[in-house]
């Protein structure tokens, strides 16, 4: 299967956010995108989910426009996972998760969603919070819940929204670990903002950068994130450091400016 983002613009009222927006992600790969705040990547992927129709240009998948799929039909084929949640806090972990089986019941959850659910949480490292409330957890295990319940929904293609911002080091790995496996051996896609750029070299296939509303850069991770992209995009000068573990990159500000964005 492949998501293409064919031409896509998008505004908020008179600001252009997105500007011909095109570039394509197949089963089996980890498109990350990458850009400032601000330039765009959670309306690119809300846009990309039919959250925000685009105002011009579309996303196909396998070449049919997601706008002429309806809702419970895409909710099979995108599972999204936003940046930030304003919920309803009065809802247990379980119920969240389970929400993800949503487009697949009949009357009510069957045994296999139920089965599913709880692999989910066993898979983010969750199951001991199952009966919980969302209210009562912290930010980074609120941030599991939600890609459990996206890994619940088993899309074919995953839109992860800096999924990975509140969590500690050993839960940043082993998610992006878990998410590539999955990627390789379910043969989805799955695309994902962050400003991680060392989970980026080490588990992206492609990487998209977003800069001035438009697609500054698209290729592999070790072309793209060079010093002078991160320079150019970011305004920080880096090193790029090569160890037995790979490539890393190392950022870091020369300037004297106080701040100057
Ligand atoms: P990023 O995720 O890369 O930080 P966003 O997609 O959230 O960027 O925002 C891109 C731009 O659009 C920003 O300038 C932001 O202020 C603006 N923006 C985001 N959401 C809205 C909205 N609902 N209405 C108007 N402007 C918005
Ligand atoms: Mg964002």
């Amino acid at each position: 299967m492949r998501l293409s983002v064919e031409n896509v613009y998008q505004k908020y009222g008179d600001f252009d956010v997105l500007n011909d927006i095109s570039f394509s992600s197949g089963s089996g790969e980890v498109v990350a995108l990458l850009g400032p705040n601000g330039s765009g990547k959670s309306t690119l992927i809300k846009t990309i989910c039919q959250l925000l129709p685009p105002s011009s240009g579309q996303v196909t998948v396998n070449g049919e426009s997601l706008s002429d799929i309806d809702p419970t039909e895409r909710a099979k084929l995108i599972g999204y996972v936003p940046q930030s949640f304003n919920y309803a806090s009065f809802t247990t972990v379980l119920d969240t998760v389970l929400i993800g089986r949503r487009p697949y019941v009949q009357w009510s959850y069957s045994d296999e969603d139920l089965d599913m659910a709880s692999k989910a949480l066993e898979t983010m490292n969750i199951i001991n919070l199952r009966d919980k409330f969302i209210n009562e957890l912290s930010g980074g295990q609120r941030q599991r819940v939600f890609i459990a319940r996206a890994l619940t929904q088993d899309p074919h293609f995953y839109l992860l929204d800096e999924p990975t911002s509140s969590l500690d080091l050993r839960h940043q790995l082993r998610t992006m670990k878990i998410m590539r496996k999955l990627v390789r051996s379910e043969g989805c896609g799955m695309i994902i903002a962050t400003h991680d750029l060392n989970l980026v070299l080490r588990y992206a296939d492609r990487v998209v950068v977003l800069k001035d509303n438009r697609v500054y850069a698209f290729g592999r991770p070790e072309d793209v994130l060079t010093p002078t992209t991160v320079h150019e995009v970011y305004g920080v000068e880096s090193s790029i450091v090569k160890s037995e573990q790979g490539l890393f990159i190392l950022p870091y500000d020369s300037s004297d400016e106080p701040f100057d964005a």
